[in-house]
């Protein structure tokens, strides 16, 4: 059937559905099992075991893969078929390759979590009540309600429009919102079919509705829509890499590139020192080559990007936790260097619950009544509660409790046509015939805005002309409430003698007979204040933005504590008489922007971004899109926002809550620090690695096989740099600065820590091995060592201490300047990692075949004895270290 072709009344019949009631829930679930859910088809996922050999197309991988081949088949040349080292090279590849597709699930499993937390709903006619579903359970035939800021969730044939506009662009590359309506569109003549984008009854799956409401029955869903003819299949959501991890891809691109040259050098340096000695003798080409492999292993951070991965998942599956739903891992870091936040009033600094406390009006009970008419929200009899957006709720209730339910009202005064609300006019209108045949119209809104366009009054005695003083009283009467944190909305009434020929609003409101004023209290969130304060104190400026009349919101500005007084606060109006460069120059000066229209927003953010700040917005309505959008952290409602905002942000909050913002930033700071804090670890094991490689290649003798780092950089120190990305938050994160968003992960002499780390491990690490050639020889001869005669003692011993300094150095790393015996709380995954490390150590150096395979000999005890004492050496040296630059960085600020 081709729905627009035919009356509302036929879809439905032909679709077996009711307007009024919908579907009931037994024949929902029917239909949902016969057609399946709505959704569009997801691309298949690629295999485990293709993911698992495509992490295998890495420079590193593919070079230890040639390394263990080389040295399999020279050893095969040789005689001796040793696959020790080759089983360890694949055994550790294998190991690469299985962190690789974890970490890769691991993100993919946080974004997927994140994104069936922020599914999109739908309001659904079932059984007659109206309830929220996730869109994915709509079936044909459903009922569904459409607001201004909605996702078209199905394609549906409209039912009943309030200038409900939708925009198609996705479908028809149109990017005018077109009206729609509920009549049957007649074929033009000649033609079979109507084009799509004239399909004026029809709404279609992956559109907005940018105005007004609406009532529709769904007509196709899931593969069945016209998105799902389109599409095909919905790709795979692919996440971009963050800049943190495109500059560590860089660092370990970089790194790889300069130690494929170095070891090139390295080599061919040997070959033309050996002469033609070497190319008759495969073994001592081999050792060369095998060191030239180590150089590259103890170079090369193998599982740094992994880590970054894992823990910024790990970061994300918190946040959630603490109800900040960030939808671009990106988020996590930039969250970290906010700056300023922008917030909206309504419902993320209070709490949405609006009360009418006060009336201003000479006949009230007929305000009250326009104020009840005039509002989509319900009266619920049974419950004795409003149901609807909390404004109107508040009217209605109102309305009750004066002995006017709205139930009652809706059955005796019928809704001819509307104006619906929206925040650039700050008004609504609702066009009515009354129970005496009246055509009577009632509009509510901003007082400023209703006054403006009032032209009488009504008074005790009847409606006479609106003088200035008249205004200038009702005026000082909505600046009493205000000043009382009371949000004010006033109500009007216009009287026709005919339907009105138009729905316009710049029509319908005008010349309007003024009625009176309601004043609300909406209690701001008791978690907000102390939120705002540990704002400031973490160097975050607080920005309040609202549509709301200045007074009120000067008045909860000041309890909050963002503003000292209405010398900081200024309105939308004001802010269009400014140029660009007077609004930069007093930017600082205010906290408070009231009145102003959606477009305000993202001048507020220009201008704080044309400063270099990190800015933060927050937003709800379909036009605050392009201001969350240009924000460097866009952020949705996830109660009251709608589709349109939610899809752009980069962060959801799930509460509306301002707190959860602070909270948010919070968690960015302590990822970015843990971050910083295991990268610091790896890489000071990594330069610790390429400087013993280095003296020792250089003076003439082996210290390590590249087995042997690749047991160091890929099993022991992974744990313990996984753990140390859960590191709680230290005690200052939200007492210092926020960090500059330009500086490099290496900022504030982070570069120089690993260097000096670098340079101490090498230090034990050297002095270790000669102690195990002393205790083997009773001497240190160095040309003993060269002919690798004593080196086996010495290579064990550097090992271990080379690991029990990692699972010591761990802990020093819980602080960059902090003493650990200052650390509070303790890391019980730190722990757990240093002991698997332990016992990962134990096993490789103790136990056979496999300490035989690394090249380990056993140890007498007071050798073992040296190499831990040596190891743990570490511990005291960074204390030293540690208190030296807490004395310089203190003489420095
Ligand atoms: P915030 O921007 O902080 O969320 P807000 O809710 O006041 O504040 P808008 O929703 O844009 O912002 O509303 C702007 C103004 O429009 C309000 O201050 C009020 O005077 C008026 N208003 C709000 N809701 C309605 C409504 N349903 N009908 C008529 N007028 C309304």
């Amino acid at each position: 059937m081709k729905e627009y072709l035919a009356t509302a009344v036929d879809v439905l019949d032909e679709l077996g559905s009711r307007e009024e009631s919908g579907l009931s829930a037994d024949e929902a679930a029917q239909r949902l099992a016969k057609d399946g859910p709505n959704k569009l088809d997801e691309e298949k996922k690629t295999p485990l075991w293709v993911r698992f050999f495509q992490q295998m197309a890495d420079p590193m991988v593919i070079m230890l893969l040639v390394a263990a081949a080389i040295s399999a088949i020279t050893s095969a040349v040789q005689g001796e078929m040793d696959i020790a080292e080759v089983a360890i090279i694949l055994f550790v590849v294998v190991i690469n390759s299985v962190l690789g597709v974890v970490q890769e699930a691991k993100s993919e499993e946080a974004l997927e979590a994140l994104q069936q937390m922020s599914a999109a709903q739908s309001r659904v006619v079932r059984d007659g009540k109206t309830v929220h579903l996730p869109s994915s359970e709509l079936v044909v035939g459903d009922v569904i309600l459409l607001e201004a800021g909605d996702s078209v969730p199905a394609d549906c044939r409209v039912l009943e429009s309030a200038s409900m506009k939708i925009e198609e662009a996705a479908l028809t590359g149109e990017s005018v919102p077109v009206e729609k309506h509920a009549n049957a569109i007649s074929l033009p003549a000649e033609s079979d079919d109507v084009a799509l984008g004239d399909r004026k009854n029809m709404c279609y799956m992956g559109s907005t509705v940018v105005y007004g409401r609406g009532r529709a029955v769904v007509a196709g869903t899931g593969m069945d829509t016209e998105m799902g003819k389109i599409a095909g299949a919905l790709s795979e959501a692919k996440e971009e890499l963050t800049p943190l991890q495109v500059k560590l891809a860089e660092l370990s691109r970089i790194l790889t590139i300069m130690v494929v040259i170095i070891c090139a050098v390295v080599f061919v340096v040997d070959l033309v020192r050996h002469g033609s000695a070497m190319l008759a003798q495969p073994k001592l080409i081999l050792d060369t080559f095998m060191v030239a492999v180590s150089l590259a292993v103890a170079a090369i951070p193998e599982g740094l990007v992994a880590v970054v991965t894992i823990v910024l998942s790990l970061g994300v599956t918190k946040m959630a936790k603490r109800q900040a739903i960030v939808r671009k891992l990106s988020a996590v870091e930039t969250l970290g260097c906010t700056q300023i936040i922008c917030s909206d009033k309504t419902g993320t600094l209070t709490q949405n619950k609006m009360t009418v406390v006060r009336h201003a009006a000479e006949d009230v009970e007929e305000h009250v009544r326009a104020m009840a008419l005039c509002s989509d929200a319900k009266w619920d009899v049974e419950a004795g509660v409003a149901v609807g957006e909390p404004t109107e709720a508040a009217l209605v209730a109102d309305a009750a409790k004066e002995g006017q339910p709205k139930s009652d009202l809706d059955d005796e005064y019928r809704r001819i046509d509307e104006a619906p609300f929206d925040s650039g006019r700050k008004m609504m209108s609702v066009v009515c015939e009354t129970p005496s045949d009246r055509i009577v119209q009632y509009t509510k809104g901003a007082p400023d805005e209703v006054l403006k366009r009032c032209t009488k009054i009504r008074q005790s005695d009847g409606v006479v002309e609106l003088t200035d003083e008249m205004r200038e009283e009702v005026l000082s009467q909505n600046k009493g409430m205000a000043d009382d944190a009371l949000r004010v909305l006033a109500s009007a009434e216009r009287a026709w003698d005919q339907v009105p020929s138009s729905n316009d609003a710049a029509f319908l409101e005008q010349d309007l007979t003024y009625l009176g004023l309601s004043g609300m209290i909406d209690p701001v969130r008791p978690e907000v204040g102390p939120a705002i304060k540990e704002a400031h104190e973490a160097g975050i400026s607080t920005i309040m933005i609202t549509g709301d009349h200045i007074d009120t919101a000067v008045a909860i500005a000041a309890t909050l504590g963002i503003i000292d007084d209405r010398s900081e606060a200024i309105t939308g109006a004001e802010l269009d008489r400014m140029s660009d460069e007077e609004f930069d120059r007093n930017l600082e000066r205010y906290g408070v922007y009231a009145r102003v229209q959606p477009e305000h927003k993202t001048r507020i953010v220009e201008a704080w971004k044309a400063r270099g700040q990190i800015v933060a917005m927050t937003g709800d309505g379909v036009n605050d899109a392009p201001s969350i959008k240009r924000a460097d952290i866009g952020v949705g409602m996830g109660i009251t926002g709608t589709d349109v905002t939610k899809n752009v942000a980069d962060m959801v909050l799930a509460d509306d809550n301002f707190a959860t913002i602070i909270g948010a930033v919070e968690e960015g700071r302590r990822i970015y620090d843990n971050i910083r804090k295991f990268i610091q670890f790896l890489l000071s094991a990594n330069l610790a690695e390429v400087f013993s490689v280095f003296i020792a290649t250089v003076i003439g003798f082996t210290i390590f096989q590249p087995v042997q780092l690749l047991w160091i950089n890929l099993i022991t120190d992974l744990f313990p740099a996984l753990a140390l990305g859960m590191e709680d938050a230290e005690g200052d994160v939200m007492k210092r600065k926020p960090r500059n968003a330009s500086d490099g992960v290496f900022a504030g002499g982070m570069g120089l820590d690993c260097v000096v780390q670098g340079l101490v491990i090498t230090a034990l690490v050297l002095a270790s091995f000669f102690v195990g050639v002393y205790f083997d020889m009773g001497y240190i001869h160095i040309a003993d060592m060269i002919a690798g005669n004593a080196d086996e003692e010495g290579v064990t011993m550097a090992f271990i201490t080379l690991s029990m300094v990692e699972i010591f150095h761990c802990f020093n790393m819980r602080s960059r300047r902090a003493s650990l015996f200052t650390m509070k709380k303790q890391n019980k995954w730190l722990w757990a990692a240093a002991l698997l490390a332990l016992v990962l150590t134990v096993v490789v150096v103790e136990v056979d075949p496999l300490a035989q395979m690394f090249g380990f000999v056993p140890l007498p005890g007071e050798a073992m004895a040296w190499a831990l004492v040596l190891a743990f050496l570490i511990i005291p040296l960074m204390e030293v270290y540690k208190a030296i630059m807490r004395r310089v960085e203190k003489d420095q600020s």
